[in-house]
């Protein structure tokens, strides 16, 4: 047996505790994981408090991100001693996920580390930051320069926007971060923002169009804030949405498309191909700087979990959090 968090779903909603698991009971897959580290995502607040139908099977083990080494494998891309990866893929909703010391998963769904990061820092950067990795790389297909203006990131001192502005100030964007914790303006600006937007200047509901502020901008918040972003847009610039920390409506006007020519280019982690993924994961290793990502995150415990989950759906994380599963 293993030590691992389960969520059993009961009558009256859903519990979860520290249980023995055994190793007979995970799903199938060809390739076994020791787990070194998981991490807390958005996402897994809402599946550990059951505040949206994250998870789908009566008893499940969360988490949707971890990293590890390979144990035993029948693929052919793997072998045991490799250290590796998961983000997605329905991991933490519809199959055994990162909360445990062991995993079985497809091996098509996992990434080799990259040279460079350890595991612990693929789980301080997890799907947030590989998402905001992916929201980048969506500016960059587009054509966003550095020259271009300035780029916003919503969001800002959470884990999605904190990894964004760490990448972006590093490869030479102006970055201005919008954030509802003006205390953690000094926390920004050490991450590479150069301007602090109060969120509350984008979250009501605004004008069809307005003022040209930022040539781009990646949004991890949706509803008003994005309607708000698209249309402070300048001529011609990108906006990536992501998430949905305010809101999954989009209370918006076509105003900024067809006066602006505004591109709104949409980003999935989940079910990303894996060539993007690897993508993803080899521009981490060269461009997030791992000083500013060790300044992001904090460590906990499975234990600390439930504690957790209320407070990133709160908002009152800041940057990311590693996993000790062992602990
Ligand atoms: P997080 O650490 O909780 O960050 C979210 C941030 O949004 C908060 O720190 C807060 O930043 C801001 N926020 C929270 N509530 C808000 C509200 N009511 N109005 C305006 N801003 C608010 O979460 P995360 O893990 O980075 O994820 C961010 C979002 O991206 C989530 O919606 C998540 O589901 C989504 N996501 C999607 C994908 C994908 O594949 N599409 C992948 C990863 C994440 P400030 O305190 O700085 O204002």
């Amino acid at each position: 047996t293993f030590r691992a968090l389960l969520v059993t779903k009961t009558d009256d909603g859903q519990k979860s505790e520290i249980v023995d698991f055994n190793e007979a009971d995970l799903m199938d897959g060809d390739v076994s994981v020791d787990i070194a580290a998981s991490t807390i995502n958005f996402k897994d607040g809402l599946a550990l408090t059951g505040a949206s139908p994250i998870i789908r099977k009566p008893a499940l083990i969360p988490g949707i991100d971890f990293s590890g080494t390979v144990t035993a494998s029948d693929n052919p891309g793997f072998k045991p001693g490799d250290k590796v990866v998961l983000n997605g893929w329905g991991v933490g909703e519809g199959h055994h996920g990162g909360y445990a010391e062991k995993a079985r998963v497809k091996g098509d769904w996992l990434v080799k580390l990259p040279e460079g990061l350890s595991l612990e820092q693929a789980m301080a950067i997890g799907t947030a930051g590989y998402t905001a990795m992916l929201s980048v790389l969506g500016l960059e297909k587009q054509g966003v320069k550095p020259g271009d203006g300035d780029v916003l990131v919503t969001g800002a001192a959470g884990g999605v926007g904190s990894v964004a502005i760490a990448l972006l100030s590093k490869l030479g964007y102006r970055v201005l971060a919008s954030t509802g914790r003006a205390a953690e303006a000094d926390y920004l600006k050490g991450l590479g923002a150069a301007e602090i937007i109060d969120r509350a200047e984008l979250s009501e509901k605004g004008k069809p169009l307005g003022k040209e502020r930022w040539a781009a901008a990646v949004d991890a918040v949706g509803s008003h804030t994005l309607a708000n972003v698209l249309a402070q847009t300048a001529y011609g610039g990108t906006v990536t949405a992501c998430g949905l920390a305010q809101g999954p409506d989009l209370p918006a006007t076509v105003m900024p498309f067809i006066l602006r020519g505004v591109k709104l280019i949409g980003i999935d982690s989940v079910m990303a191909p894996k060539a993007k993924r690897e993508e993803a994961w080899s521009r981490l290793a060269k461009d997030l700087d791992l000083k500013k990502l060790d300044a992001m995150t904090a460590k906990a415990g499975l234990a600390d979990l439930p504690k957790l989950a209320g407070d990133i759906l709160a908002g009152k994380v800041r940057g990311r959090m590693v996993i000790d599963v062992k602990a």
